[in-house]
Formats: structure tokens, C-alpha cells, sequence
């Protein structure tokens, strides 16, 4: 998959740009604070996606403007498809449409068009609380399969509901009794996510392995374990099974009366974490700062390859800053773990050359493209 042509217009501080990217390499080069990341994010968009910097989405359009305007064409194995999208920024309101056809919301886009983001933040994939995985791992899961996302959302709003149960219970309004209900369908759903996730970490804690080992010339071993909120001592079945459901449903009820007391959840699928170790040492205590960009650029760069093997094509790779703080060996080696792919890398670094002899340099100051 690749982008053939973006325009955008007052997408934060780019004004109007315009380009046709190498469906290969693309090397956006340019000083702090002039646009790089901006484009990365406006290409991110198009994936339907919140951005990966955690914004409202009007925040998006000019600081002086009141619509972002953006057009864009890829190409993935069967045709070109064409997507735009509009934020107002008073009404926030947005207008999507996707080969002319107007769309609700951005979901559908999330099934079309499909991207893996690196940035320098992603470091807080290792350093930071377990959240932050569990949404990593899961939006992993939804690229691979959509319907996975309905899992995880009825996953989430039944645990909501328990929670509000237990906080009534906790105040006197409710017997133990009502969280059956509750309990029954958490289950179910519970060990539905747990098997998702269980699952995909299989695929992908071997794909790390091999990548890190790549990028550190054979130096340093990475393992990555899902860490279950609920099947610890559990031998995960290959498919989901009555007997993994009761599993849950009886540790859920055992559970209840703390849970009443805490007024939340404790155990299950909400407390679900993934534990990278270098060298048998969790990263999160003992990495060096390179080793913990090493790591969160292997994350993406192993969710990248999963999707292809499970796809048949390849998402667009956006790599932000992945020069800093990586020595050259290991770029040289990144380049080669995405030759394969359409890649857009930004860089401060004026003199920084491409992987390769093809590709494109994109110059971008002060939010036009030179
Ligand atoms: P760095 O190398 O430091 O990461 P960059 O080239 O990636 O720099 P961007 O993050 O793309 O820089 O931001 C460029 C500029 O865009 C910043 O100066 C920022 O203030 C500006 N900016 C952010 N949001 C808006 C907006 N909504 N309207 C106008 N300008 C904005
Ligand atoms: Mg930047």
C-alpha cells in the first residue's frame, strides 16, 4: 500500500502543500519546528485514527483558519482510492469521504488505509503505565482484523457497567447478587479479548526477537510476553473455549467482594500487559535510553511486518526522529527492515542521505515545501 498524492491546506502550520510521494522512500528533512511531524500527522489521519499526538482534532486546522482541507489518492493491491477530509473548526465538524462516497465517521478508513507511526514519544510504550500497551497491542489486533475493535469495545463498556454496579453495591444501593448479570457477560467477552491478544503476542513476540536482533547485529535478545490479567497459571487453548470462560466468570466472582471495596475491576483483561526484556532484563528498569528506542522502534517495526504476512501488503511506515539517539549501524539497519515498504522518515540532519539511491527528499520550511 502507498500514498500516491496528498494536498493539504491550513493543516497546522502548513499552509497549502502539495506533493507526490516515492511510493519507496520519502526523506522530509528540514529544522526544528517547521512542519516534518506535521506531515506525518496529516498522513496519519487518513487512517482514521486519533492523532498519535493525542489531540482534539480541531487543534488540527491553522491557528487562523477555520477549515483544514486534505485530498489524498493511495494505491494498495487491487486500485487507487481516494479519500478527503475536512475539519471545521467551530462547528468540529468533520467531512470525510472516501471515493466520493460520504462516510460517517473515520472507521471506515481505518479498514482502507493503514499506517505504522514511530515517534520519540513511543518511548513511553516502555517507560510508561500498562494502558499505554494494552492500547498499542490493541489497535495491533484491529489492523490485522477489524471486528477485533467490537471485542475490545464491548469489553470496555461492559467493565464500565460492572464498575458502576460495584460503586452502588460499595454505597448500599445493591446486593452482590447484581454483578451475575454482569459477570456472566464480562466473562464471555473478557476471555474473547484475552485470546485476541494472546494470540497476536504469539505472532509477534518472535518478529521482535528476530528484528532486535537484526538491529543489534546479534548483541542483545528481546523477548516480549504478554503478561494475562487473568490466565497466569492458564494454558491459553488455540480457539476460545467454555472452559477459559468459566475460568474467568469464577475468578471475576471470587474476586467481587474486593472489587466492591476497591469500587473497580482488579483482575481480567483491564490489567493486561506486555514485558519487553533485553538480555533476560526488563527494559523498562535496566534499558538505556537507545535501548528503549530500540525497542519501541522494533515494536512498530514488528507490527508493520505481522500486517503484511497477515494482509498481503505492506502499511505505510512514518518513522519521526528514529536518526537521534540510534547509532549509524543501527539506522543503516532499519532502512534495510523496510526497503519493502513506502516509508516517509523526517530528519533535522541537512546532510542526512537516503537508505538508498532512490527515493525522494522532501525540504519543508516553515510549513511550505520547498
Ligand atoms: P521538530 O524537528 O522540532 O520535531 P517539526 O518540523 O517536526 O520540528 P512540527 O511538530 O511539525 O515541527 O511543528 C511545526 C510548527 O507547527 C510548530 O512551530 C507549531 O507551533 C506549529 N503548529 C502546531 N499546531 C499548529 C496549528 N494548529 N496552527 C498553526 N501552527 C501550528
Ligand atoms: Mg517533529
Amino acid at each position: 500500500m502507498h500514498l500516491t498524492g496528498l494536498e493539504a491546506e491550513h493543516f497546522r502550520n502548513l499552509e497549502h502543500i502539495q506533493l507526490e510521494p516515492d511510493p519507496r522512500y520519502n526523506l522530509i528533512v528540514g529544522q526544528n519546528a517547521q512542519g516534518k511531524t506535521n506531515l506525518l500527522e496529516a498522513i496519519w489521519l487518513l487512517t482514521g485514527c486519533r492523532s498519535f499526538r493525542g489531540v482534539r482534532e480541531r487543534d488540527l486546522v491553522s491557528f487562523d483558519q477555520e477549515v483544514m482541507r486534505m485530498q489524498a489518492a493511495f494505491r494498495d493491491s487491487r486500485r487507487e482510492q481516494h479519500i478527503t477530509y475536512a475539519i471545521q473548526k467551530s462547528s468540529r465538524e468533520k467531512k470525510i469521504t472516501l471515493n466520493g462516497v460520504p462516510l460517517r465517521g473515520g472507521s471506515r478508513l481505518f479498514a482502507q488505509f493503514q499506517c505504522v507511526v514511530f515517534t520519540p514519544d513511543d518511548t513511553m510504550l516502555i517507560k510508561g503505565l500498562p494502558d499505554k500497551r494494552r492500547n498499542f497491542l490493541d489497535l495491533c489486533c484491529a489492523q490485522i482484523r477489524p471486528k477485533n475493535m467490537d471485542v475490545l469495545r464491548r469489553f470496555e463498556n461492559l467493565t464500565i457497567q460492572r464498575n458502576q454496579v460495584l460503586r452502588s453495591i460499595g454505597a448500599g444501593n445493591g446486593t452482590p447478587l447484581d454483578l451475575a448479570i454482569w459477570d456472566a457477560q464480562l466473562a464471555v467477552a473478557g476471555a474473547h479479548l484475552s485470546h485476541i491478544r494472546h494470540s497476536y503476542v504469539q505472532r509477534f513476540a518472535p518478529v521482535c526477537a528476530r528484528l532486535y536482533n537484526i538491529i543489534t547485529g546479534g548483541r542483545e535478545q528481546l523477548t516480549v510476553e504478554y503478561q494475562s490479567g487473568m490466565y497466569r497459571d492458564y494454558e491459553m487453548p488455540e480457539t476460545v473455549t467454555e472452559p477459559m470462560q468459566d475460568y474467568y466468570l469464577r475468578k471475576l466472582t471470587m474476586s467481587s467482594t474486593d472489587d466492591i471495596r476497591l469500587g473497580y475491576t482488579s483482575i481480567g483483561a483491564s490489567r493486561d500487559d506486555l514485558l519487553f526484556k533485553i538480555n533476560g532484563k526488563p527494559v523498562r528498569d535496566f534499558g538505556s535510553q537507545g535501548q528503549k528506542k530500540s525497542t519501541a522502534l522494533v515494536l512498530k517495526l514488528a507490527q508493520a511486518e505481522i500486517y503484511r504476512h497477515s494482509q498481503g501488503q505492506s502499511p505505510v511506515v512514518l518513522l519521526d526522529d528514529v536518526m537521534g539517539e540510534l547509532d549509524k549501524s543501527r539506522q543503516e539497519l532499519v532502512y534495510s527492515i523496510v526497503q519493502e515498504m513506502q516509508v516517509f522518515i523526517t530528519t533535522c540532519n541537512e546532510g542526512a542521505v537516503l537508505g538508498s539511491d532512490r527515493g525522494m527528499r522532501i525540504t519543508i520550511e516553515n510549513g511550505k515545501i520547498l
